[in-house]
């Protein structure tokens, strides 16, 4: 999906925008435990058009001067957008701060849309006229509060995606690696490479080609996707955790198979468990990849004793595989594409309705369902309504005599029955008519 960036100096009403156009969509995942919610990223739609949507103003470098810190969301946004929203206010006019957006945004070679703030009624038009004189064509005014002018700002902001480059035929497993700062994604991104042979496209200077790498192993296509940025080394792209949640989170949106990257050097942290928080609530395929093995002194238990440790800190994630590698010695590295290639048909997996609901009709003969107040759960049939991740309705008397225990035993008998390894599978009760 194409990427919008909204820039601007502090107080201009980013974020307003920014919950504005994110609507008040509220997640239809289960809220993961751990997971904080970050509102400077976000899925979007208009008109039939699905985008990502950055609130640059949310990614606090530092403690940087106020113009350094301004400057280098921009350079962001530059980096990350595809189209971006040069955000100004009509209250307090053309500040030298937005023209130091301005000087910055002039590099850009993506398209630029000057929107104007707070024109709160009519009168306020008048104002918007000054704004011309930061070179970007004609400022759209908008009302973040109000929430006036928005439909003809999102038109514009859709009028200028680039032309769909997605290739329909294309059957390559998109996978991504994602994790906090120095697990070693970029050794790892590099030793799997080096075991490949990459394909360099002949499409030439699409932003997709210029992110993502194919290659192939065997008869099978793989695309790492986002290497390129995460090789990009520099005070933005380090030490900022906001930052590397929101280029987890792009990856992830761009990606078939997630793999979780840990340090066995350093352990599980607080962080490693709030990004693989994102790719298990997007309902991604999900491997759990522990590197740095070689760094451990090993015993009998050290593996099974991370695993374990693992099991416990990511208990959301009971179905994702674990591998334990080593981007400097290769352990293990070659049965990756395997493990993802493995991962991601388990994701698209479809399963006839009466194999499914053998399963489920021998799984109530052992365990009857739940009953509250005298009344009993009645479960008639299940069916599978979509893959990516595999997702059941079940239809029943009433949704809310089903139990999150007896939903968690139903799943673990589907798993059971299939091989689900790697990746989520949501039930939705549903009431028959
Ligand atoms: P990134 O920030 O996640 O991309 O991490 P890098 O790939 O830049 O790696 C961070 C540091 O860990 C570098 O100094 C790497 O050389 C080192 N490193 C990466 N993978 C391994 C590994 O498997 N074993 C050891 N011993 N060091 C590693």
């Amino acid at each position: 999906n194409p990427t919008v960036a909204i820039v601007g100096r502090p107080n201009v009403g980013k974020s307003t925008i920014f919950n504005r156009i994110a609507g008040e969509r509220i997640s239809i995942v289960e809220d993961t435990p751990g997971v904080t919610r970050d509102r400077i990223y976000t899925h979007s739609e208009w008109l039939g058009h699905n985008f990502n949507l950055i609130d640059t103003g949310g990614i606090q470098i530092g403690d940087e001067p106020f113009l350094e810190e301004i400057r280098d969301q921009a350079e962001l946004a530059i980096d990350e957008a595809d189209v971006i929203v040069f955000l100004v206010s009509a209250r307090e006019g053309v500040s030298d701060a937005d023209e130091v957006v301005a000087k910055i945004l002039y590099k850009a070679d993506k398209p630029v849309i000057l929107a104007v703030n707070k024109v709160d009624n009519p009168e306020l038009r008048q104002d918007i006229y000054d704004f011309y004189s930061l070179g970007f064509g004609e400022p759209f005014p908008i009302s973040g509060s109000h929430g006036l002018g928005l439909g003809d700002l999102l038109d514009e902001i859709i009028s200028k995606f680039p032309e769909d480059q997605a290739n329909e035929e294309d059957d390559a497993i998109r996978f991504s690696l994602i994790g906090r700062p120095n697990v070693g994604k970029s050794s790892l991104v590099n030793a799997i490479l080096g075991e490949h042979r990459v394909i360099v496209s002949d499409i030439a200077g699409t932003t997709r080609d210029a992110i993502d790498t194919r290659f192939t192993d065997g008869d099978d296509e793989f695309v790492m996707v986002d290497t390129a940025g995460m090789r990009k080394k520099g005070k933005i792209y380090e030490n900022t955790e906001r930052y590397s949640v929101m280029r987890a989170m792009k990856a992830i949106d761009n990606s078939n198979v997630v793999l979780v990257v840990l340090n066995a050097e350093e352990g599980i942290r607080e962080q490693d468990k709030r990004i693989a928080g994102y790719a298990h609530e997007a309902g991604r395929g999900i491997i759990i990849v522990v590197n740095k093995w070689d760094t451990l002194k090993k015993d009998n238990h050290s593996l099974s004793n991370f695993e374990q440790a693992i099991r416990q800190e990511f208990a959301y994630l009971s179905y994702a595989p674990i591998i334990f590698v080593s981007a400097v010695t290769k352990q293990r590295l070659s049965q990756l594409p395997e493990l993802i290639k493995k991962v991601d048909h388990n994701h698209r997996r479809r399963i006839q309705s009466s194999a499914l609901n053998d399963v489920l009709m021998d799984a109530i003969a052992v365990n009857p369902t739940p009953s509250e107040n005298g009344k009993r759960l009645r479960v008639y049939y299940g069916t599978q309504v979509s893959t990516e991740p595999p997702t059941f309705v079940i239809f029943v008397n009433d949704p809310d005599l089903m139990h999150f225990s007896y939903e968690r035993f139903l799943e673990n008998k589907i798993r059971e029955a299939f091989d689900f390894e790697g990746t989520p599978v949501h039930l939705i009760e549903r009431r028959r008519k």
